[in-house]
């Protein structure tokens, strides 16, 4: 009897064996027995004699039922999650688990079916008689005369109350039909006229155009407003005409009804959405239509790069050097590293666009292995925003913001325009101390200072999240003198509001401003000038254009300057351009100002003198002399248990496992040392560093001695995962 191997949705980087009746094709559903559970798992390969069986093989179960007649994915996409599992080093039943809509992990059917209703016999003899008396229900059936329909389509027609009646009376059923291919996309006739391209823009669209019919991977470096977006539009308007489908991939906070507009208004087309708070069924509509090749556009965030396409044309990757792209547990892929490795396999071109490219993507483009088309201009004339730094040493602050800066915000607000002043700690203070004796309110479970939320008069721990209400006393002398300690937006925003008290304000952080309506209603009210002060977190510094904007003040970002985390100047820089970006269009130039107690930092005065894409060599350079990333391989170990000693331990045998074959990979350990954040949810947490100075030597070198680390006892203990290409300690 033929033998399958079946991927089954559990943590072990394997796949079992299962006879079937007949050889099943790679990507097929199968549900299959697993110890005393039923799974559903993938075929991975099927055998008419399983290599190396013989009569001493262990019988090997029957499948329980084979769920498709067809594999889920074509063979791109299947070697893509056979390059997952092996690259992540990933369980090869949790890839599957990861890359399939959640419905289809569940067993729904992959069907080219849709639900319909169609006339009983009953139904066709009332179609002929009309005897009913309700008006609708006669319309209803005189409409399905004609054949079955889709209930999606009766149903937007017909109440519920008409549908049941009829159900009920055994004139319509319900049954299915095969699914209407939709109207073809690719006769599109442009809706709006495209704006004439800039002279950069231009070079970009003909470079990229040229050569739209195999993998070139581009980078689009191009600043705040320069036109990316634009120059999209226009390279993929060839694409689709020729039937080919675009996936557009967007960072979580991008994804907006806005983004999406665009691309519908100019085209004319549906675009197929696919983000993380649909519903399961709407995503996998989506993905199913992806498939089929009804949908020319598909935009979409991190998991979007596993939609299907029948005829892929082009993947682009926007704000490309954004963390949501990463994965940051289960598997923790990069979405943006899969759209380079999926492109490649696709023959598509690649567009990666940015404003402030990760260091990863620039060096592959100075290194030539990416084409680098920049746009070095605003379109439409606007002109760049002014940095400068604002020495708070020895100042007197007014709500957290320096004397100096009081003024120069006055300023632009008495001339009718909007300031945006940006501080990355939501809460009224971070901390709340005891004056006598010192001590800090602690989260228990995380060692660190809880954040005061005044409005709600209550304590918040923001690693984990608990929360406690305010105590009258401190809890280690007693004392009732407690005293709020540092700045949050909370107390920012009632600093500003003493200061200005003329100004509206509002205020943009995840406790103001809670789901995605809300941020673009007022986003929305912000361009259309109902306030003049916005004081925001970082949810401020992505994707959104502030025309009246002219001022942006930046507080405290000095902790940046000294973090332990190798990639904070590099994120710092980003979150700095990518605010200014924020700022001034074409007639209204715009400022900005960062207020420091390190204002000759030599990070700062780089961005300020020499602008991003100095900084950004600049510190490639550094990373290079000290063999970090990108010109080394990194990969994470990292481990959490209740007592600390555990997790060290457990660290300390996976680093003797890599020990021994160290020096063949010319490889090197850093730690195991705690994690940034020590201790959550009481667990503490602890990481262990493998680098190489070659990809393919790291690689092997963790292969090779994985299955010792999954046999070490302390492996049950801990929990541990392992993160291949880390972006954060
Ligand atoms: P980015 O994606 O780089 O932030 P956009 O494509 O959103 O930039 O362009 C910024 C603004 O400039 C948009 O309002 C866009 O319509 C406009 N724009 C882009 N290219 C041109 C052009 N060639 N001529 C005139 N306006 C343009
Ligand atoms: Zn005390
Ligand atoms: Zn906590």
């Amino acid at each position: 009897m033929p033998v399958i191997d079946v991927a089954v949705p559990v943590p072990l980087r394997q796949t079992f064996s299962y006879t079937c009746e007949s050889k099943l094709a790679a990507g097929v559903r199968v549900s299959v027995p697993f110890g005393r559970r039923q799974l559903i798992g993938v075929v991975t390969a099927s055998y008419d004699d399983p290599p190396g069986a013989d009569d001493s093989t262990p019988a090997l179960k029957p499948v329980s039922e084979v769920l498709d007649e067809q594999p889920l994915f074509d063979r791109t996409l299947l070697s893509l999650t056979d390059w997952l599992a092996s690259y992540y080093h990933h369980p090869v039943g949790e890839v599957w688990a990861t890359v399939m809509p959640s419905r289809l992990r569940k067993g729904s059917p992959l069907s080219d079916k849709s639900p319909a209703y169609t006339l009983t016999e009953a139904g066709e003899q009332e179609a002929l008689s009309k005897t009913l008396k309700g008006k609708k229900q006669l319309e209803c059936i005189a409409l399905l005369a004609s054949g079955p329909m889709a209930q999606e389509e009766v149903k937007s027609r017909f109440s519920s109350a008409v549908l049941k009646a009829l159900e009920e009376k055994a004139l319509i059923t319900a049954t299915t039909i095969a699914h209407k291919a939709s109207a073809d996309w690719s006769s599109f006739t442009l809706q709006q006229t495209p704006p004439t391209a800039s002279t950069e823009q231009g070079v970009a669209i003909a470079a990229i155009n040229q050569q739209a019919h195999h993998f070139v991977p581009y980078l689009l470096d191009g600043v705040t407003g320069s036109g990316k977006t634009e120059v999209y539009l226009q390279v993929i308007e060839p694409v689709l005409k020729q039937g080919k489908q675009v996936l557009i991939l967007v960072p979580e906070i991008g994804l907006t009804p806005q983004t999406v507009g665009r691309f519908e208004r100019r085209f004319g087309i549906t675009v197929g959405v696919l983000h993380s708070q649909m519903t399961d069924l709407a995503r996998l509509n989506v993905w199913q239509q992806a498939r089929r090749g009804e949908l020319g556009i598909i935009i979409g965030t991190r998991s979007a790069i596993f939609t299907p396409l029948k005829r892929p044309g082009m993947i682009i990757v926007d704000e490309e050097h954004d963390e949501s792209f990463k994965q940051q547990d289960g598997l923790r892929y990069h979405a943006r590293d899969l759209a380079v490795k999926r492109a490649h396999s696709e023959n598509v071109p690649l567009i990666l666009g940015s404003a402030t490219p990760s260091l990863e993507s620039l060096n592959n483009a100075l290194n030539k292995r990416y084409t680098h088309l920049t746009l070095s201009q605003r379109a439409g004339g606007a002109s760049h925003t002014q940095l400068k730094v604002l020495d708070s040493r020895d100042q007197p602050l007014h709500a957290g913001i320096a004397q100096g800066l009081v003024s120069i915000m006055r300023s632009h607000l008495q001339q009718g325009n909007q300031v945006l002043v940006f501080l990355n700690r939501r809460g009224f203070a971070p901390a709340v101390i005891c004056h006598h004796c010192g001590q800090t309110v602690d989260c228990k479970s995380c060692e660190r200072p809880f954040t005061y939320h005044k409005s709600q008069g209550r304590l918040q721990c923001h690693h984990c999240g608990a929360s406690r209400r305010l105590p009258e006393q401190c809890g280690e002398c007693h004392s009732h003198d407690l005293q709020t300690s540092g700045i949050g937006t909370e107390q920012l925003e009632h600093g500003l509001g003493t200061l200005f008290p003329d100004v509206k304000q509002v205020r943009i952080d995840s406790d103001a401003v809670k789901g995605k309506d809300k941020l673009i209603t007022r986003l929305d009210e912000i361009n259309a000038r109902k306030y003049q002060l916005l004081v925001g977190t970082q949810i401020l510094s992505k994707g959104h254009h502030f025309p009246h904007v002219t001022l942006v003040v930046v507080l405290d970002c000095d902790g940046a300057l000294f973090s332990a985390d190798f990639r904070a100047a590099e994120k710092l820089a980003q979150l700095i351009t990518q605010l200014a970006g924020r700022a001034g269009r074409a007639n209204k130039p715009g400022e900005m100002w960062l207020q420091t107690d390190n204002p000759g930092h030599p990070l700062l005065q780089d961005l300020i003198n020499n602008g991003f894409a100095h900084f950004a060599r600049q510190a490639l350079q550094e990373r290079k002399l000290a063999l970090l990333p990108p010109y080394s391989s990194q990969a994470i170990f990292r481990a959490e248990a209740n007592e600390a000693g555990l997790a060290l331990n457990f660290l300390q045998q996976v680093r003797d496992c890599y020990r021994p074959s160290v020096n063949a990979a010319k490889g090197g350990f850093i730690g195991p040392l705690p994690c940034l954040i020590e201790k959550r949810q009481g667990r503490f947490r602890f990481m262990l560093v493998l680098q190489c100075p070659q990809r393919g030597a790291l690689h092997s070198w963790l292969k090779h001695h994985l299955k010792e680390v999954e046999s070490l006892p302390l492996a049950n203990k801990v929990r541990w995962s392992l993160d291949i290409d880390p972006v954060d300690l």
